[in-house]
């Protein structure tokens, strides 16, 4: 078993990683920046080192400053969370190189998953359904990629091999816009993510966002957690997120987590990663794979009653899988609602003072957050300050529940997006359940034109 993990982020993860070592026995070091002395894990852990400015170039992305707090510490293992390091291969190889365990893929495996062409060409020869595309990226050629596109048939969407959290991506209509859709998608991939490559899909009309959570030992043993539906989305992140997801049987979610697994296999995946599809018509589509915890990942968690962390953890040690696939049972419904420190209208940050706290409770309600009374949210990172995770015998009861939760969070001084989330899930669309990824934003307009002609 490792000894002691030095925690490579901040705010709800960081907590999260710190709760699963402890119970594990496993000693901590937290790892922050100047503005965030006051986080709430830097308090409970064992040791904490200030690795930088607030920044998080200067911090959070510093490799040299975390891998030294590793070195100073003793620490044998680092996890990086989500975000920041956490699919960033140099770093992997860095730790390793280092001496430390990188709780997460080897960095091939990273590096792979990182490239979207390569990913993409590994999961199609692993036997994972695609979305029909180029098969590899494109030339500077407007014939060969005109050509290419009357295949796929229009609309098409070219993305960035290297592009991630939504952006380098661009939807064609006809093929009279594909030549400047490609050159202006190249440029802007270059500028964003110094790699022009790019590649062209399908582009799916109205499908839903359905992932695969797997944990892979590196010793040949995977399992499959059966699915998220995070369809809930506001540009392209994800806002509610829920498992199992709504009509998905159990042979779908037998077949798909079968090729998954044995995707994992093939290739020598090592840790938690999540195979995220798009799901159309009642066919699955692989996107991309994410190398790393997620966010919604407390989700899973209430439906199998399987501690994810502390899986990654033992993975981390070593071990090999414990749990067996026929272990894996789904027990009721789980729904996660992100809270986020944001006006609930304009979606515009609103750091500052908690000057109240009031946390709900009661059967089945979770929240992961490291905000308390007197905790100044810095305006520096992402704007998300928890999450609130609600676990019934059905949807219908998560449902009921989540709202009951949402109504006695209370969290004054700053602007949440409490109230949005009580719009969702009272919204009767929501309660129907299996929207596609288009229906928010749908939704929000909407509203936005109502209160307008009201004005
Ligand atoms: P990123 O790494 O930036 O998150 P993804 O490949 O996961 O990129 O795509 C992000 C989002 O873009 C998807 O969740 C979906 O909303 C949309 N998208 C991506 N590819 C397609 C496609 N072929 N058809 C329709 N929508 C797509």
């Amino acid at each position: 078993m490792l000894d002691k993990v030095v925690i490579a982020n901040r705010g709800e993860i960081a907590l999260r990683i710190l709760r699963a070592c402890h119970a594990l026995g496993i000693r901590t070091v937290a790892v922050h920046s100047t503005v965030d002395r006051n986080l709430k894990h830097v308090a409970m852990a064992d040791e904490s080192v200030c690795i930088g400015p607030a920044p998080s170039s200067d911090s959070y992305l510093n490799m040299a400053s975390i891998i030294a707090a590793a070195e100073v510490t003793d620490a044998q293992a680092i996890h990086p969370g989500y975000g920041f390091l956490s699919e960033n291969a140099n770093f992997a190889e860095r730790v390793e190189q280092s001496g430390f365990i990188f709780i997460g893929p080897r960095p091939e495996t990273i590096r792979l998953m990182g490239d979207k062409v390569e990913a993409i060409r590994a999961m199609k020869a692993a036997g994972v359904p695609c979305v029909p595309g180029s098969g590899g990226p494109l030339g500077d050629d407007a014939a060969t990629n005109i050509q290419i596109g009357g295949e796929i048939g229009y609309p098409v969407i070219v993305k960035a091999a290297g592009g991630g959290g939504g952006r380098g991506m661009r939807v064609v209509q006809t093929e009279a816009a594909l030549a400047t859709a490609v050159a202006t998608t190249k440029s802007e991939a270059k500028a964003a993510f110094g790699n022009d490559m790019v590649y062209m899909e399908k582009f799916l009309e109205n499908p839903r966002h359905v992932e695969i959570q797997v944990l892979a030992d590196g010793q040949g043993n995977a399992i499959h957690l059966g699915e998220r539906d995070c369809s809930m989305q506001r540009r392209h992140q994800k806002v509610v997120e829920e498992a199992p997801a709504p009509g998905i049987s159990e042979q779908q979610r037998a077949e798909i987590g079968k090729v998954c697994v044995e995707a994992c296999i093939r290739i020598g995946y090592r840790g938690a990663g999540t195979f995220e599809f798009l799901y159309e018509d009642g066919r699955f589509y692989f996107i991309e794979m994410n190398t790393r915890i997620q966010v919604e990942h407390p989700v899973t968690e209430m439906v199998t009653g399987i501690d994810l962390v502390r899986e990654q953890l033992l993975i981390a040690s070593g071990q090999k899988l414990s749990i067996r696939q026929s272990d894996v049972v789904m027990r009721g419904h789980a729904i996660e609602c992100r809270i986020n420190a944001e006006d609930p209208d304009n979606f515009m940050p609103s750091p500052g003072l908690v000057t109240h706290f009031h946390s709900p409770g009661g059967p089945g309600v979770r929240v992961d957050s490291h905000i308390y009374e007197g905790y100044r949210v810095p305006p520096n990172y992402d704007s998300m300050i928890g999450k609130l995770i609600v676990h019934g015998a059905d949807r219908a009861q998560a449902i009921a529940r989540m709202r009951v939760a949402l109504s006695e969070m209370v969290v004054d001084g700053i602007k949440t997006n409490v109230p949005l989330q009580q719009r969702i899930l009272t919204d009767k669309g929501f309660e129907a359940g299996g929207q596609n990824i288009h229906y928010l934003e749908k939704r929000l307009a909407e509203r936005k034109e109502k209160t307008l002609s009201i004005l």
